[in-house]
């Protein structure tokens, strides 16, 4: 029935690059062979997934969205990908998203565009947006991004869908294909906040081949999530709610903090003064580690490889040159630039400083508080095409995602309304390190 549904719409909506038919449809019968009590062993029997296209998954293209990476069939299977098997989950194809998840809008994407199923003028966001559009158009259940800058909660604001950007080291990373991997999660993209939870518990935990990955945590959010609301305190940074945020959107951040209140809750007013710095650091530390990252792809060992190039040195330029997209290009620019001497100590180097700053404003407020609120966005999506030639105005949008990925603390969006165009509207929640337990107990009372 999904295929259908996927048949009869993704023309319009564009949100898988790749559908799996074939392999999914005897994945399926090979499942429906099972005995009752096999079954029972895994815990997403038969349940229907799309997974960003950034994503390894062994046997089947993972493009990136990317002409670098057009034919690229992974050998292994993402830890992420090899819980979900286990799980017994049925993966329906991968799903379009920016070029190597850079850009919020999925117009970077060099195969093509994907709409928002909410409004097909507006876009889904990104660089999730496949994903985010897929689960609002009710293609699949549910999906995994990834977010290094607010890929998966924004994409699912802008698509009124709940997207969980855990904490860095709740999920391993192994063969997520890397942009900034200090910022980097994999991370849910559901209809609902028990939904949400269930999926990452299935893909917590820790892996040898991530070191980055923590052992030893309870990755458990279901049991207990009903607790009610009261004597938790909430904090609510003006800088969220203040210059650049939409009249509609920080009205809905209002009202929700109100519905707190009437669940027991109290919210508090506060401020970390620092956030007006969080989208220049961001997009140095990004770009430094992606000009790093992307500096695989020459042309040799994977992908596309130019023709008719004489010398190594050609060979590099001519691949790179025909294998990256505008923006990815920006930013391999922009990161070795960052990273060159004489640039590094004022620019790389503050910005790692700004992080820790940061860090230090969220970390004394969840001193006192126990969770974060603000919206996810400043606006509800916008048209297609409205910001792709304006890229600042793309990379300030992110200014209320990004400070959860510079201090790796979890954060949720979940949907808070509509604006008066009946586009959707975010709300985010953000906890301490490894609280995501508090943050879907939350976010469930606020459903
Ligand atoms: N929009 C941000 C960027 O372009 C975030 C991307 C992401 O989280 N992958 O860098």
């Amino acid at each position: 029935a999904l295929f259908d549904r996927i048949e009869a719409s993704d023309e319009t909506i564009g949100s898988f690059l790749f559908v799996n038919k074939e392999e999914a449809m005897k994945q399926a019968e090979a499942l429906d062979q099972l005995q009752a009590e096999d079954r029972m062993e895994g815990p997403l029997f038969g349940i229907p997934m799309g997974i960003k296209d950034n994503i390894c998954t062994k046997d089947v293209l993972t493009t990136c969205a990317s002409r670098m990476l057009e034919d690229f069939i992974p050998v292994y299977d993402a830890t992420v990908m090899e819980k979900l098997n286990d799980a017994n989950a049925v993966m329906m194809g991968k799903q379009n998203m920016d070029e190597f998840a850079m850009g919020g809008s999925t117009e970077n994407s060099y195969f093509k565009k994907t709409r928002n199923p909410w409004d097909t003028n507006a876009v889904p966001g990104g660089s999730s947006g496949g994903s985010a559009a897929a689960v609002a158009a009710g293609f699949v259940p549910f999906s995994l991004g990834s977010d290094t800058g607010g890929s998966v909660r924004q994409p699912a604001a802008f698509c009124g869908v709940v997207g969980m950007k855990p904490t860095y080291g709740r999920v391993s990373r192994y063969g997520l294909v890397a942009f900034a991997s200090s910022l980097d999660q994999i991370g849910p993209i559901t209809r609902n906040v028990r939904d949400n939870a269930k999926i990452l518990e299935l893909i917590s935990g820790s892996h040898n081949k991530d070191a980055t990955s923590k052992p030893g945590m309870d990755n458990n959010f279901l049991k207990g999530i009903d607790k009610d609301l009261s004597g938790m305190k909430i904090a609510l940074p003006k800088e969220f709610i203040g210059e650049g945020i939409s009249e509609e959107v920080e009205a809905s951040v209002r009202k929700a903090a109100e519905m707190f209140e009437s669940l027991g809750a109290t919210v508090e007013e506060v401020s970390i003064p620092h956030t007006k710095y969080v989208v220049s650091a961001y997009y140095l530390i990004a770009s430094s580690e992606a000009s790093s990252n992307l500096a695989r792809f020459d042309g040799i060992r994977y992908g596309y490889k130019a023709e008719g190039t004489k010398t190594l040195e050609e060979h590099y330029k001519k691949t790179r040159a025909e294998g990256f997209g505008e923006e990815v290009k920006r930013r391999i620019l922009l990161g070795t630039f960052v990273l060159s001497a004489g640039h590094y100590d004022q620019h790389y180097i503050r910005a790692q400083k700004l992080r820790g700053v940061i860090e230090g404003e969220m970390k004394d407020l969840f001193n006192e508080y126990d969770l974060i609120i603000g919206p996810t966005t400043p606006t509800p999506a916008y048209d297609l095409g409205e910001k792709s030639d304006d890229q600042l105005e793309m990379y300030k949008d992110d200014i209320l995602t990004i400070p959860a990925n510079l201090t790796g603390m979890p954060a949720l969006s979940i949907p808070s309304g509509l604006s008066t165009s009946g586009r959707p509207i975010g709300l985010q929640l953000i906890g301490n390190h490894f609280d995501e337990k508090k943050i879907y107990n939350a976010a469930l009372k606020f459903e």
